[in-house]
């Protein structure tokens, strides 16, 4: 049937024998007919429309164009040869170049005869030429093929040059679809596809290859991004059912003591309306009987860790523990020191747990988090240590959750013996909602959009070397305000000693402008001893020091309201999302705060794109936003990692639509058919244990 048509090799076809199917193999990944139908154009030669050289101006970008070659010849001296001629229309005249490997062209092109050119023209001294352009005789049987958008693949240049270049492919692409045999079965269930006007499967096939026009390739386009994300959306989506459906989660339906205490005597602000509303959404969760896993998305400063507490709260006021997990021991630390701080008052066991407890507080703590009079446990990774046994863990908050990995997330599951533990991820990372739910498929996502009333936003400036002596000056007045200030070194490698003199050499210069005893500078990096950095961290926290000279140990969480200067050196060096992180570390209280973006005059491109999103916003949306474009959502989000599959078609950033279409589909189907037996959905049944490979049915929960 149509399955195994799919599964016939490629050596098959006509025009492709062994060899050639070898370098389809090698350089494509192509073996079956399958591959080659999901090899995608990437774009396609409108045929239906043919320029003339007059209309041509400079925003032309492609076009195509017919007419007579004249004059071709190679010019030029040894070093700069290059082939030309000129292509005549109706309208005027337009120059064709090419600069290298022209032989094969020289040796094809005709003079005097009709082509078919398209390129990009450029204006170079008043006049427009076409440098490299495409170009083929032009054949008077394309125009009654019915053919108006040409497929162009994304070839090698090993497959040009075995002539196996766009036409061989949508040849070999023909000669399957025109086989009595091409079928493809429908998998999608019309309960869905009539209301979404989704084309079938096989006609959006053909149509990606062969499309009429762009509408009838949007249409196809749209189909097969669907396909790429619905199979996904099935997954997640059914190990969220079942997740839910299991049912055994911890029951958390007392009201709180605790939880009202706090409220009432000792929380010292107003909660945000976004905080209250996110509270309530994990409240329900955890009433609910279900296990909870949640991801709580907020700004850089937007307040969650307050929201974690509430929740820890709830949890101890059920009788369970509470644990907290940080990717830095700094930042764990913080945490402890502002938590215990926060909490003074209330009856309760709170300890700190990381890799440099000693060994006699470390084995007490672990009886005593056994037995379970400790109430939360803060710490880092040395929370998931084997030996570490809570004796009813209820919460697990993980802090910044881009620094662990799904396993590390596993873990602490397991960390009781009954039901497993609510689960509450928080990331300052924040991400378009519909690429959330593509990487964290199976979480529930709650947002903090709102940032507390008395935020100023941070104001940013980018400054040269030439102004070093005014920022200091700059900063000189803030302390004088008692503001403190942060200046961080790029320390990409904790170990490397070049960038580590970088920093001492910072030191110098800023205590020289800084000298003692009117002022105090601290120095952090990752290399000194753990008490010496709690040390330096507790004296900046204090107001002790003015200035903390650092590396990017403090990138992540920490918060000193106080300080209200971040100065980046060589923030060229720094991604985005890392400056971002950074600059989040002042406009924490109410004064007005200021981001020095530090650089030297020269600068590449994505360097000088970045330094001025960060000038131009805020918002943390927008900036992972400009992140994506800059570098795509496998960088920033490390997508090896988190398991997300290679989509051919679909742009985790720009189809934000379609994923949640996708997303809503696979949902709506799994609630009205959980275990998808009603003959309707037979054949999204039978689709997806073909593709049982990837665990369809068993997988993580
Ligand atoms: P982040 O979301 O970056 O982890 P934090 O939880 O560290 O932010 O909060 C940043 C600062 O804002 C802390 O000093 C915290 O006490 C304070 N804060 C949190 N919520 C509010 C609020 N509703 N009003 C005023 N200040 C708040
Ligand atoms: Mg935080």
């Amino acid at each position: 049937m149509g399955q195994d048509y799919l599964h016939i090799s490629i050596e098959y076809l006509k025009g492709v024998g062994p060899q050639k199917a070898e370098i389809l193999n090698s350089e494509l990944q192509v073996y079956v007919y399958g591959d080659l139908l999901e090899f995608y154009p990437s774009r396609y030669i409108d045929k239906s429309k043919i320029w003339t050289v007059k209309s041509i101006d400079a925003d032309a970008g492609n076009v195509q164009l017919r007419g007579k070659l004249n004059t071709i010849q190679v010019t030029g001296g040894k070093q700069a040869k290059r082939l030309s001629a000129v292509l005549q229309d109706e309208t005027g005249t337009i120059e064709l170049v090419w600069f290298k490997n022209y032989q094969y062209i020289l040796k094809a092109l005709k003079e005097g005869a009709l082509y078919t050119v398209y390129g990009k023209p450029s204006e170079y001294l008043g006049k427009f030429n076409i440098a490299h352009p495409e170009i083929k005789l032009f054949d008077p049987s394309d125009n009654t093929k019915g053919l108006v958008m040409e497929p162009v693949y994304p070839l090698t240049e090993k497959l040009k040059s075995r002539f196996m270049d766009s036409r061989y492919i949508s040849g070999l692409v023909r000669q399957i679809v025109s086989d009595p045999r091409f079928n493809i079965p429908e998998h999608i269930p019309v309960s869905v596809s009539k209301p979404l006007k989704l084309i079938s499967r096989k006609t959006a096939l053909y149509h990606m290859h062969f499309p009429a026009d762009e509408r009838t390739q949007a249409a196809a386009a749209r189909r097969i991004k669907f396909d790429e994300m619905f199979i996904l959306a099935m997954r997640s989506e059914k190990n969220r059912s079942n997740r839910l459906r299991e049912k055994q989660g911890i029951q958390m339906s007392r009201p709180g003591r605790l939880f009202n205490r706090f409220y009432h005597e000792n929380l010292r602000f107003e909660l945000t309306e976004a905080q209250k509303r996110v509270i309530r959404e994990i409240r329900e969760d955890v009433k609910s009987g279900k296990q909870m896993n949640r991801l709580l998305q907020g700004d850089v400063g937007s307040g969650k860790t307050i929201v974690a507490l509430f929740c820890m709260l709830m949890s101890i006021d059920n009788n369970y523990q509470a644990c907290l997990m940080a990717p830095t021991e700094i930042l764990a630390t913080q945490h402890f020191l502002t938590i215990r701080e926060m909490l003074q008052g209330l009856p309760l066991e709170i300890e700190l747990l990381t890799g440099s407890t000693s060994k006699k507080k470390r084995a007490g703590i672990l009886q005593a988090l056994k037995s379970g009079s400790i109430h939360i446990l803060i710490g880092t990774h040395a929370l998931i240590e084997e030996d570490v046994e809570f004796g009813s863990l209820g919460l697990a908050v993980i802090d910044e959750q881009h620094r662990f990995g799904v396993a590390q997330r596993a873990k602490l599951w397991n960390k009781t013996e009954h039901k497993k533990p609510h689960i509450l991820v928080m990331t300052a990372t924040p991400i378009p909602r519909t690429l959330a739910m593509t990487i964290h498929g199976e979480l529930d996502v709650s947002v903090i959009d709102e940032l507390p009333k008395d935020r100023k936003p941070v104001k940013t400036v980018h400054r040269t070397e030439r102004f070093r002596a005014e920022v200091m000056e700059f900063l000189r007045t803030q302390i004088k305000l008692g503001r403190q200030a942060y200046i961080v070194y790029p320390l990409i490698e904790e170990s490397s000693k070049l960038e580590l003199n970088d920093l001492m050499n910072g030191y110098d210069t800023v205590t020289d402008f800084f000298p003692l005893p009117e002022y105090q500078v601290s120095l952090l990096h990752g290399r000194l001893k753990p008490e010496i950095k709690d040390f330096e961290m507790r004296r900046f926290k204090n107001g002790t020091t003015n200035i903390m000279i650092s590396t990017t140990v403090i990138e992540v969480g920490v918060n000193v309201p106080n300080a209200t200067v971040m100065v980046i050196e060589n923030a060229n060096r720094f991604g985005l999302s890392q400056l971002h992180q950074l600059r989040g570390r002042v406009g924490r209280g109410s004064d007005q705060s200021y981001c020095i973006l530090m650089t030297k005059d020269e600068m590449n491109f994505a360097s000088k794109k970045r330094i001025k999103t960060m000038c131009a916003t805020n918002n943390g949306f927008e900036i992972s936003q400009a992140d994506l474009e800059l570098r795509g959502p496998g960088d920033v989000l490390g997508t090896r990692q988190s398991g997300l599959p290679d989509f051919k078609l679909l742009d985790l950033v720009k189809d934000g639509e379609i994923i949640d279409l996708a997303k809503r589909a696979a949902a709506y189907i799994l609630k009205n058919d959980p275990t998808l037996s009603a003959a309707e959905n037979e054949v999204l049944l039978q689709h997806l244990i073909r593709h049982q490979n990837d665990h369809f049915w068993g997988g993580i929960s």
